[in-house]
């Protein structure tokens, strides 16, 4: 118990630090700068024209990108980090061949391996988080949202980190990526994560087999799906994984699509009442 609370002291001091040292080598300020750019974006270009600028649950949005962020999920996982690192590279020795190999790697390389490795990682988690009824409950905070704007990216239940972290980080880890690889491809994939939820028109092209967009994303929050459909577009930052494995959907301009689940008006609408939804029986 003691350890935790060190453990987690350390930490705080951490983000302490983070905050009150403004500079954009270091992730608080780089995530702001992120945040208010596609802000701004959302702001100067919006696709859904009557939108507010302060639309529905800004505000509790903006709540949960700080929780999820700062306060459990950078937090607990660069504390988890070193352990399991330590642990995994003794309990299979003969990965540190293979750990070798990786280093001699170009280190753009390896970044643009882990961030394909973990994006499919991340699809499959996310097709799980719709298919298990369980997890659904957890999921389905981050399918309340109703209006869409970017900091709805990062409303979901924390025991969604813990199922990502888990699920993504060992078998990275595993093959040997560190956390500050993961830090660098987490940047890239937050920045792109902001602008799949943004109210902002992202023409891509022939890109969009590739990657994931706010066109494409907006679909995955449809109230109302063909029937027989559970779901569709599971990408998070790259679409690849849909179009191959036939769960890409985008039939027209979905800018006014209605958004969430049946009955989502009925759900509750603050943080601690989502917090608890998923414990209580349904
Ligand atoms: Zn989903
Ligand atoms: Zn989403």
């Amino acid at each position: 118990m003691e350890s935790i609370l060190s453990f987690y002291e350390s930490q705080f001091r951490w983000l302490w630090i983070m905050i009150t040292t403004p500079s954009w080598s270091n992730f608080f300020w780089i995530f702001l700068g992120l945040s208010l750019g596609v802000w701004m974006l959302e702001i100067a270009m919006p696709w859904r024209k009557g939108q507010a600028v302060l639309r529905k649950d800004f505000w509790l949005d903006t709540w949960y990108m700080f929780f999820n962020v700062f306060l459990f999920g950078a937090v607990g996982y660069s504390g988890i980090s070193g352990h399991v690192k330590a642990h995994l590279a003794s309990a299979f020795p003969y990965l540190n061949a293979f750990h070798a190999t990786l280093s001699q790697m170009s280190p753009w390389l390896l970044l643009l391996i882990i961030f394909v490795v973990r994006d499919f990682i991340q699809w499959n988690i996310h097709r799980l988080l719709h298919a298990s009824d369980t997890l659904w409950q957890f999921h389905k905070v981050h399918h309340s949202v109703e209006q869409m704007g970017y900091a709805a990216h990062l409303r979901y239940h924390f025991v969604e980190n813990i199922v990502y972290g888990t699920l993504e980080y060992i078998p990275l880890a595993l093959l040997g990526f560190d956390l500050v690889d993961f830090m660098a491809v987490g940047v890239f994939a937050t920045a792109v994560g902001h602008l799949n939820h943004a109210n902002f028109n992202l023409p891509i092209g022939p890109l969009k087999y590739i990657f994931n967009s706010p066109q494409m994303h907006i679909w995955h929050h449809a109230k109302h799906l063909p029937e027989g459909v559970k779901s569709v577009n599971y990408g998070l930052t790259l679409s690849i994984w849909d179009w191959m494995f036939g769960t890409s959907y985008m039939p027209y301009d979905g800018r006014d699509i209605e958004l969430g689940f049946k009955d989502v008006e009925r759900y509750p609408s603050g943080f601690f009442s989502q917090m608890l939804a998923p414990f209580k029986r349904h």
